[in-house]
């Protein structure tokens, strides 16, 4: 059980924004956000500003908001949680950071862990493998020993990844699969 914080302590939490900016008139007005509800999107912009611009009374605009990093309080309860999502399409390729790495182990290890997410995770540490070996423009360095240490995780929860199936991308597969141990 959680204590209910006050407006006050939630006002103080939400360091983020998002901002709509009316197409017609050009005027702005930007709403606070917490962390959480800047990470998994939690916000509705109609809700927040109105149907139409408060100036122009236009209905056309543009958004934007501010996207935090992820930790591990969020890591873990997106990891808990079906309802959250970090980017709906691309929550592997998000999540492929050296910097994510501990704590995607972390959640992969966890039996608080929902099975859909561990996929996502497992997916994410095949992206990591793959962004690393598979090099095609001349600025980016691959990292081989983050490369390695993904390809160790990923050895060491093989049966794991076998349940993954078609979660893993086709292409992704290809590149990661013949890399990891046989046995
Ligand atoms: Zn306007």
């Amino acid at each position: 059980m959680s204590i209910p914080l006050t407006p006050r302590q939630l006002l103080s939490m939400k360091k983020y924004v998002v901002n709509r900016k009316c197409t017609d008139c050009g005027f702005e007005v930007n709403a606070p956000l917490t962390k959480r509800e800047a990470a998994f999107e939690l916000f509705d912009a109609t809700e927040l500003f109105g149907p139409t611009c408060v100036v122009c009374g236009g209905s056309k605009s543009t958004g934007s908001f501010t996207m935090p990093m992820l930790d591990e309080e969020l890591i873990t309860a997106w990891a808990q949680d079906e309802g959250l999502f970090v980017e709906r399409q691309d929550e592997e390729l998000i999540l492929a950071e050296g910097r994510y790495l501990e704590m995607i182990l972390g959640a992969l290890d966890s039996p608080l862990t929902l099975l859909h997410k561990k996929h996502v995770l497992l997916s994410a540490l095949c992206v990591i493998i793959y962004d690393n070996a598979v090099v095609d423009g001349k600025e980016w360095k691959p990292n081989n020993s983050l490369k390695q240490r993904a390809i160790d995780e990923l050895n060491k929860r093989k049966e794991l990844l076998a349940q993954a199936g078609d979660s893993i991308m086709d292409y992704i597969q290809k590149v990661v699969y013949p890399q990891l141990s046989k046995d």
